[in-house]
């Protein structure tokens, strides 16, 4: 499999990029992994919109969905002017409802909750429950023996050891530092991040979820001081595993 960084600001973009969005290749299959703010200008760089097997939602905040409906806009606008598009099947929490995208006859809305596996072209997906304010779902995409591991937004509980779990790669919500706790936390701290990805045996850890305003060389420096295979997740960057 093949991970493409599309974007991995947390809560709003950092001038240039994008918030939550990951491209997982593997042959023909192209799953894109969250939506967020100026993830469609990024994906475009590697796949057309008639090329995509699915999309898959971590959890409903605006910042991992926003371009939905631009997304919406793309497949329609390239279906009205001649090009047959099937439906995109889209993998999403049900709740919070108000949260819900409408599926505009463009998208095939399948909801899974906790521990739901399916499969999108061969690759095996398997959902978990995270902690945060709204139902979050980490994942773990399998193929061809290796797994890679992505934790959505989260704080840190116990599941994540679960999403995480002797993992090829994992993508982690690092979207707080030590320095700036707060109670409750809806994410995890970067520390937290590396302690985590080290007990579960991960062998390469990239810390996404950025938040703009922390900076990101702290955040980098905190996770090292637990574990030494962590490294900040970098835009445009592909990973193989
Ligand atoms: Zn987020
Ligand atoms: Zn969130």
């Amino acid at each position: 499999m093949e991970l493409i960084v599309l974007g991995r600001s947390g809560g709003f973009p950092m001038p240039g990029e994008a918030t939550s969005g990951y491209l997982l290749r593997h042959g023909d299959t192209a799953i894109l992994v969250d939506c967020g703010s100026g993830v469609l200008s990024n994906l475009f760089r590697y796949v057309p919109v008639t090329g995509l097997s699915a999309l898959v939602l971590s959890h409903l905040h605006s910042d991992h969905q926003a371009d939905v409906s631009v997304l919406k806009y793309a497949l329609n606008m390239t279906r009205r002017f001649g090009t047959a598009v099937a439906d995109l099947p889209v993998y999403l929490p049900a709740r919070p409802e108000g949260m819900v995208p409408t599926a505009d006859g463009v998208l095939g809305l399948r909801f899974y909750e906790d521990g739901d596996p399916f499969e999108i072209g061969g690759i095996g997906v398997t959902c978990i429950a995270g902690d945060h304010p709204v139902p979050s779902y980490g994942m773990r995409f399998a193929c061809e023996g290796k797994t890679l591991a992505y934790t959505g937004d989260t704080r840190l509980c116990p599941n994540v050891a679960r999403m995480l779990l002797g993992a090829d790669l994992a993508v982690m919500d690092a979207g707080g530092l030590e320095r700036l706790r707060s109670d409750p936390m809806v994410h995890m701290t970067a520390l937290e991040c590396a302690q985590a990805a080290r007990e579960a045996g991960v062998r390469r850890t990239l810390l996404s979820h950025l938040v703009p305003f922390q900076p990101m060389e702290e955040t980098l420096r905190e996770a090292q001081g637990g574990f030494d295979r962590v490294e900040l997740a970098m835009p445009l960057a592909s990973y193989t595993l």
